[in-house]
């Protein structure tokens, strides 16, 4: 009698570094519900989400069947990248970093939508780090400077 099997080789996964993270939203992230109104955002997704972000450098993604404004309002400030129905106008993310010390940045960001042959920011999404914010934003900020860096040198030098 033939000895059993081994068992199938796992595909061995890249360091997380070095990986991307394409996401399912309704029915992966969030529980299918009555009607797409209806899904839940589960309280701690957000921060998992971002959280996953950091560790991924950016390279997360959510695809969803529904317009990429429901992704973004269901999952704030989440993924860099979202896959979704299009939306009804182009718009621009426009962010700006300062990282003064390691671990700690500053920044300056809006969305912009074409309006009367110029884009124009959207009413109320400016964003400006405060003042006296406290430094838990810093370090998220800085990991955002960075991986922004990251990503815009890879894309220009390879
Ligand atoms: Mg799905």
């Amino acid at each position: 009698m033939a000895p059993p099997a081994p068992p199938p080789a796992r595909p061995k996964l890249p360091p997380i570094a070095r990986a991307a993270l394409l996401l399912d939203m309704d029915g992966t992230l969030l529980d299918i519900a009555p009607t797409p109104e209806a899904v839940v955002v589960p309280p701690d997704l957000i921060a998992s989400l971002r959280a996953l972000r950091a560790r991924l450098d950016g390279a997360l993604a959510v695809i969803s069947g529904r317009p990429v404004e429901q992704v973004e309002a269901l999952l704030p400030d989440t993924a860099p990248a979202i896959a979704g129905a299009a939306p009804a106008m182009p718009k621009l993310d426009g962010a700006c970093y300062n990282t003064v010390a390691p671990g700690y940045s500053f920044s300056l960001s809006g969305i912009y939508q074409p309006k009367d042959d110029i884009f124009a920011e959207i009413e109320g999404s400016g964003f400006t780090s405060p003042l006296d914010a406290p430094r838990e934003m810093r370090m998220r900020e800085a990991e955002q400077a960075q991986s922004w860096y990251k990503a815009i040198t890879v894309e220009t030098f390879g």
